[in-house]
C-alpha cells in the first residue's frame, strides 16, 4: 500500500506539472487512445500498480487541463495544494461521515467549516447548512426546506403527504435563472414550466419593480452572480417586497456568494444576507476538488425537516452535528474536510486576496480585447467576460481556433442574443503571466480569422 501511494502520488505531482508544458485541451490522438479502456470486465484481477499505471498513461494525457491555470471555461476553479491533499488523506480515511459518534473527525470539520462560512458571507451564526455535490444539489437541498418551510405555514406537511392535494406553490425565478436551478425545482415536485419569469436589465439582473405581488405559499429565486455576466440580482430589494408578501427568498450563488468575502466586492452581495437561504460551490471558487457544493438556511429546523430521516426530528446537542440530518444522502463522503483545509490554508485574507486576483485578471483580459477593437458586451464587475468577435459565426469559429490552439480554454455562449465568447477566471493559480500569454493567444487568433483586424 505504501509503495503504490507514493508511486501515485509521484504520478500526480508529474501531470500537475506537466500542465505548464502540454496544451490546455487534451490531443486529439489521446482522446482517440482512450478506446484502449474498452476492454471486456475483466476475469481476474489486476495488480493495483497496474491498474494506477493503466489510469496514468492513458487517462492523464486525454484530460482537460482544468487543474492548470489557463482553463477559462463554465466557472472552474483549480484545487488548492491543501485542498487536495486532504481530499487524498481523507479518502485514506475513507469515513462515511453520516453520523458524528461514528464519523467525529470529518463530522466535526464540516461543522467548523460551516461556522466559517457562515461567518465570511456574513450570515447568522444559527443558519443550519449541508455540505452536497454542487450548487444544482444545494439548491435542491436548500429548496427543499423552502418547500417544507412555506407549506408547514399554510398548514401542509409536505415530507409526510407529498405534493398531491397540497396548496399550490407560487415559484419566482428570473429570465436569466441557471437552467440548473429550473432542474432543482422540477426534481422537487415544483415544475420546470409553471414558473413566474421576471425580466431582467441588460446585464441579467431580475428587476426588483417588475417582481409580482405574491399571495399564498411562495419562493423566490435570486441569483448571485450570473453565469456569462457575473451581475448581481437587486436582492435586498427584492427581499423586502417579496417577504412583505410573506414569500421565501433562495439566493442561488454558485460563484457570486464568494464575493461577500472580499472587502472590495461584497458590495455587489449587499442585500443577500436578508434571504431565507442560499447556494453555493466549493468546488467552483474557493478552489477545492469536485465535488462540493454548499447549501444554507436561516431556519435552522427547515432543513433538517426536510432532510432528516427520521420524521420525529428533534435537535440534536448542536455541539453534535449529525451531517446526514441536512442532507439528500445518507452515506456520504465528508467533503467538507477540503473546504476546511482550503479555508485553513487561505485563511480569511488569502481568500479575499485570491477572489480579488481573479475579478483583477478579468478586467485585464476585457481591457485588452476592448483596446484591440472587440465588443466586451458585459460590465465587467466580477471574474466574467463576454466577447464578441463580430458576427455569430465569426466569433464561433475565433473560439474554435482558440481551443484548438491550446494556450488556453475558454467556451462560448448567446447573450442576450449576441453569441459570445466567456472567459471566467476563477483558478487560484492564474498568474498576470498566464493572462498575457493567454491575451496575445486569443488577440493572434482572432486577428486571423476577423476580416479587418484593427
Ligand atoms: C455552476 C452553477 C450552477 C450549477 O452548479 P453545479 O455545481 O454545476 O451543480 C448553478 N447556478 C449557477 C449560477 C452556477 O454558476
Amino acid at each position: 500500500m505504501r509503495q503504490l501511494l507514493a508511486t501515485t502520488a509521484q504520478r500526480a505531482a508529474a501531470y500537475l506539472e506537466g500542465l505548464e508544458q502540454r496544451l490546455v485541451r487534451p490531443e486529439t490522438e489521446a482522446v482517440a487512445a482512450l478506446a484502449a479502456f474498452d476492454d471486456p470486465l475483466p476475469f481476474g484481477p489486476t495488480p493495483p500498480e497496474a491498474v494506477l499505471a493503466m489510469l496514468d498513461e492513458i487517462g492523464s494525457p486525454a484530460t482537460m487541463a482544468m487543474a492548470g491555470p489557463r482553463f477559462f471555461g463554465f466557472v472552474t476553479g483549480g484545487s488548492l495544494p491543501a485542498a487536495l491533499a486532504a481530499n487524498w488523506l481523507a479518502g485514506a480515511w475513507d469515513q462515511n461521515s453520516s453520523f458524528y459518534h461514528v464519523a467525529p473527525a470529518t463530522a466535526r470539520l464540516e461543522q467548523v467549516a460551516l461556522r466559517w462560512l457562515l461567518d465570511l458571507f456574513g450570515l447568522p451564526e444559527t443558519c443550519s447548512g449541508a455540505f452536497v455535490t454542487g450548487a444544482t444539489m444545494a439548491n435542491f437541498t436548500a429548496l427543499a426546506a423552502a418547500r417544507h418551510a412555506v407549506l408547514a405555514q399554510a398548514g401542509w406537511n409536505v415530507e409526510a403527504d407529498g405534493l398531491f392535494g397540497a396548496p399550490p406553490i407560487t415559484v419566482v425565478v428570473s429570465q436569466e435563472v441557471h437552467p440548473t436551478l429550473v432542474k432543482s425545482l422540477g426534481l422537487l415536485g415544483l415544475g420546470r414550466s409553471r414558473l413566474l419569469r421576471v425580466p431582467v436589465d441588460g446585464q441579467g439582473r431580475m428587476r426588483a419593480d417588475a417582481l409580482p405581488k405574491l399571495t399564498g405559499p411562495a419562493i423566490v429565486c435570486v441569483q448571485a452572480g450570473n453565469v456569462n455576466t457575473g451581475a448581481f440580482d437587486p436582492t435586498g430589494a427584492i427581499c423586502q417586497q417579496a417577504h412583505a408578501d410573506g414569500a421565501w427568498v433562495h439566493v442561488d450563488g454558485a460563484f457570486g456568494l464568494w464575493a461577500a468575502g472580499a472587502p472590495s466586492l461584497s458590495h455587489l452581495a449587499d442585500g443577500i444576507q436578508q434571504a431565507d437561504s442560499w447556494a453555493t460551490d466549493a468546488h467552483k471558487w474557493l478552489n477545492v476538488p469536485y465535488d462540493s457544493g454548499l447549501a444554507l438556511v436561516r431556519d435552522a429546523m427547515a432543513l433538517p425537516a426536510a432532510m432528516a430521516v427520521t420524521a420525529e426530528y428533534l435537535p440534536s446537542d448542536s455541539a453534535r452535528r449529525n451531517p446526514a440530518d441536512y442532507t439528500p444522502e445518507l452515506s456520504r463522503r465528508g467533503r467538507g474536510v477540503e473546504v476546511w483545509a482550503a479555508l485553513r490554508e487561505l485563511g480569511r485574507l488569502g481568500l479575499a486576496e485570491m477572489i480579488e486576483r481573479c475579478c483583477r485578471h478579468a478586467r485585464r483580459f476585457a481591457a485588452g480585447l476592448s483596446a484591440a477593437g472587440y465588443a466586451v458586451l458585459n460590465d465587467v464587475v466580477l471574474n466574467q467576460v463576454l466577447v464578441s468577435f463580430g458576427d455569430a459565426e465569426t466569433t464561433r469559429r475565433v473560439i474554435d481556433g482558440i481551443q484548438m490552439d491550446g494556450t488556453c480554454w475558454c467556451g462560448s455562449t448567446v447573450w442576450q442574443g449576441h453569441t459570445a465568447m466567456r472567459i471566467s477566471v476563477s483558478s487560484w493559480a492564474t498568474s498576470e503571466e498566464d493572462v498575457e500569454r493567454s491575451l496575445a493567444a486569443i488577440l493572434r487568433i482572432a486577428g486571423s480569422m476577423t476580416p479587418r483586424n484593427p
